[in-house]
């Protein structure tokens, strides 16, 4: 699907908070991003969540006494800095990856946004108007990151 320049670089992928008391390392592929106009997400961020995704046992955690873990839903949680209070992840309940905010990344992501989702939930003081496919739910698009 990716180059083999993409993935080199996705297999090595780094970020971090705002304030840098948690980094994570990620070596192994990533999800293209999604935007979630759910009205959790955007409470969560403070507009829409976009987000890249991998595998569990891609990702390692540096700082891991300072990332809060929030129970969102009953099916989810939602991990965010203790002391800077940045959005970080997204872990559902019983899925084999984590979802990662695409703007904690270090750049350059070589990421793309791909889909989103959720589009009746946006708020009404912005229109999606980028050109990329739009659902409701996921509709047949599988979010799950390459196992790599
Ligand atoms: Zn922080
Ligand atoms: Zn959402």
């Amino acid at each position: 699907m990716a180059h083999p320049a993409q993935d080199d670089r996705q297999n090595n992928c780094q970020g971090g908070c705002l304030c840098g008391a948690v980094r994570y390392r990620v070596a192994g592929p990533l999800r293209p991003v999604i935007a979630c106009h759910c009205s959790q997400c955007r409470r969560a961020t403070g507009h829409y969540m976009a987000a890249t995704a991998a595998a569990h046992a891609h990702i390692s955690i540096e700082g891991a006494d300072n990332l809060t873990w929030f129970d969102s839903s009953p099916t989810a949680r939602r991990g965010f800095c203790r002391l800077c209070g940045s959005n970080l992840f997204w872990e559902g309940k019983d899925l084999p990856y984590i979802s990662i905010t695409a703007g904690s990344l270090d750049s350059p992501t070589g990421l793309k946004l791909d889909r989103h989702i959720y589009v009746a939930d946006k708020g009404d003081y912005y229109e999606i108007a980028d050109g990329v496919p739009q659902s409701q739910a996921f509709e047949g698009y599988d979010p799950t990151p390459p196992q790599g």
